[in-house]
């Protein structure tokens, strides 16, 4: 079969162990397509969505930073933190969006790693809702 291990872990738990046939997630430089026999690599993650193919189908996750790691014969994404959309509480992260949105529009009495923080917070949250909207787990 024409398929690779991917884990996906987090400081707390195991959140992904499964052979699927392609990942795409958006690296440091961009969007990236893992495919089986991918060279190996290693590269930080932004904070975005991340798409696997598997015989199961698509599945989105939210991913919040951290790295990808392809390996000859697994690819590995140790994450801050991740969640499959069915774990996503989508009340949480509106109002996580609503909270970092009021604090970005206060940015004057902010020094810049409270706004880098603020927006780290969006990126999330945004992250988050949009996984949870496109899988109908809401
Ligand atoms: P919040 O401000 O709502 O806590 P956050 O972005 O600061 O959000 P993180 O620090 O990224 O939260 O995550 C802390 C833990 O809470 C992680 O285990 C993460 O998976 C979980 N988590 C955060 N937001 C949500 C959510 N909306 N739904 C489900 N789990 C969440």
């Amino acid at each position: 079969m024409n398929t690779f291990l991917l884990e996906i872990v987090t400081p707390d738990h195991l959140v992904y162990s499964k052979r699927v046939n392609s990942l795409s997630v958006v690296g440091a430089e961009g969007e990236l397509g893992i495919l089986p026999g991918h060279v190996p690599l290693v590269t930080p993650l932004r904070v975005a969505p991340m798409t696997i193919k598997s015989e199961e189908g698509t599945t989105t996750l939210a991913v919040h930073g951290g790295f990808l790691e392809v390996h000859k014969d697994k690819v590995t994404v140790l994450a801050e933190s991740a969640e499959l959309p069915a774990e996503i509480d989508l009340e949480r992260a509106e109002a996580a969006k609503e909270r970092a949105q009021r604090r970005l529009q206060s940015r004057g009495k902010m020094d810049e790693v409270d706004h880098r923080r603020a927006e780290l917070a969006l990126q999330r949250a945004v992250t988050r809702i949009k996984v949870s909207s496109r899988s109908g787990h809401h």
